[in-house]
């Protein structure tokens, strides 16, 4: 058996390529990022060659550095930033459109529509999500209806869909050279397509959209011991490598943060936040807004479900801040800049940008600065934006805690904003409860990683996995429960502000 396993992190803003040993921890890695492509208000794209000429750069630069090879390789697990919708011919490899990204709101009305009649209703119960432009289904129609000769070469079976795990799989296992076209049931989970009973898609929810069967992907299980393929000879492995695990981007740091119980759960602080709480093998319907989505599906054993808060926007309101409005020029003087305040100073700040999703889930809200006084300066716009990362995380937990009766005591951290330490004691005084971070931060990459490897017996089982999570930082709450209700006060007061914009 070889000594690593390997993963590859396709996310919203980089990708990365990710190599762990047998604790756990990290050996190499190699990050690249991609564009952003905005041609509109609401519209966020991103070009999947890119994306995966990337892919292949980061992994051949972290073999390259580490000195390892493929053969040094017992598995490549891989995760995905979710949701984002990518068709392209299978003739050629050329995708018909740019990838439509999570975040992007151009079908919003299509979803809309689907609450006007008992469409809606059908997906909640079926699938667990509610019509929202956040969703996969949306996207494959407005590119099916938008984009000149797509639906005849679907129907032909030509066009093929894919979240980005598919899209990059498909170009591992050689592409135009018997690429395999294959999902994980976390992934498919996310289209509104996918029943969670059955575990496969279901033609009434493709109707709903127009979708042919013919150009959606296999559904596997996020961790299979039958690989969906090795990667391919003369790409950028240079070998064949088993590709035995998939997971989006939230179910794989479920797994990285070791959540394998019911009642345990994780918050990855990114591009946007996602709290995931393990439910087991039962499905909890949400009434407070949250949605419900497989956690993860490891073999032949049954899906584990859990209860999921996402929300659009938080780490890229800094990038924001940075890109935009260039009042800092890197994430993390984010930090710096609000630490020149003791407080915000009155000011909130909810960014809205893509609507707001749980547990409000309104498209007609956008992004509001609201409190400004003449006193005011961007030290105040910096903490409200870290606040507003914390408020947003504390709406989603007590709708967790509505949903399932779990209180945390400790919250679970990671994602590149819990480096900030002031955001993570913000976060600790906003919710009154520790907020605790692990020793590896990439636990997205490491539980791609662990899934892959436990499917090919790398790592024996769960137990083992759990041995290796340690705790690097933790926060206390030093806030009095007055200050903590009135802050939260001014933050639902400024919420409601956003709302009926559009
Ligand atoms: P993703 O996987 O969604 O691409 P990452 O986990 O890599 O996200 O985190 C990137 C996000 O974290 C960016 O939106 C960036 O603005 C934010 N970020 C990174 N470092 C800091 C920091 N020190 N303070 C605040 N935000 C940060």
């Amino acid at each position: 058996m070889p000594d690593f396993v390997g993963a590859v992190d396709q996310g919203t803003t980089s990708t990365r390529f990710m190599i762990f040993d047998r604790e756990g921890a990290e050996v190499a890695k190699f990050q690249f990022e991609h564009e952003q492509i905005m041609p509109r208000a609401g519209w966020v794209e991103h070009n999947p060659i890119e994306i995966w000429t990337r892919t292949a750069a980061v992994i051949q630069t972290t073999l390259q550095r580490s000195g390892l090879h493929d053969s040094d390789l017992a598995a490549i697990g891989l995760t995905n930033q979710r949701e984002t919708t990518v068709v392209w011919d299978r003739r050629t490899g050329r995708p018909y459109y740019n990838a439509i990204v999570w975040q992007d709101t151009r079908t919003d009305e299509i979803a809309a529509a689907l609450d006007r009649d008992g469409r809606g209703q059908v997906i909640r119960d079926r699938t667990g999500l509610r019509p929202e432009a956040y969703f996969s289904g949306g996207k494959i129609q407005w590119i099916l209806e938008n984009v000149e000769g797509v639906r005849e070469a679907a129907e032909r079976g030509e066009a093929a869909f894919g979240t980005t795990d598919t899209w990059t799989l498909w170009n591992l296992t050689g592409g135009r050279n018997g690429g395999v076209h294959i999902t994980d049931v976390t992934n498919a989970s996310r289209t509104m397509l996918m029943d969670l009973d059955t575990l496969d898609w279901d033609d009434e929810l493709l109707s709903f959209f127009g979708v042919p069967r013919a150009m959606l992907p296999e559904i596997r299980p996020s961790s299979d011991p039958s690989a969906y393929g090795t990667t391919f000879r003369y790409g950028p492995l240079g070998g064949e490598v088993p590709i035995t695990a998939i997971l989006g981007d939230q179910q794989a740091a479920t797994v990285g943060q070791v959540c394998f119980s019911p009642g345990e759960a994780k918050n990855t602080y990114g591009t946007g936040n996602f709290l995931l709480l393990n439910t087991g093998t039962e499905r909890v319907r949400s009434e407070s807004g949250l949605l419900t989505t497989v956690a993860y599906k490891f073999g032949d054993q049954p899906a584990v479900f859990a209860l999921e808060g996402s929300i659009a926007v938080t780490g890229s309101a800094v990038q924001w801040l940075r890109d935009q409005l260039g009042v800092i020029t890197t994430a993390a003087q984010s930090e710096t800049l609000a630490r020149q305040v003791a407080d915000n100073g009155g000011l909130y700040f909810v960014p809205a940008f893509s609507g707001l999703f749980a547990p409000y889930w309104r498209a007609d809200a956008r992004g509001a600065i609201v409190g400004l006084s003449r006193y005011n300066t961007s030290a105040h716009l910096a903490r409200a934006t870290l606040e507003a990362i914390c408020y947003q995380s504390r709406d989603v937990v007590e709708a967790m805690q509505r949903d399932s009766g779990v209180v945390l005591d400790v919250l679970r951290v990671d994602g590149g904003v819990t480096a900030n330490a002031l955001c993570m004691q913000l976060q600790s005084d906003i919710l009154g409860v520790p907020v605790s971070r692990p020793v590896v931060a990439e636990t997205t990459a490491l539980g791609a990683a662990y899934a892959a490897g436990l499917a090919v017996g790398y790592w024996r089982d769960q137990e083992e996995l759990r041995s290796h999570w340690a705790e690097d930082r933790r926060w206390e709450p030093t806030w009095s429960p007055e200050q903590r209700e009135r802050g939260y006060a001014g933050w639902k007061k400024a919420v409601s502000k956003s709302f009926d914009w559009l």
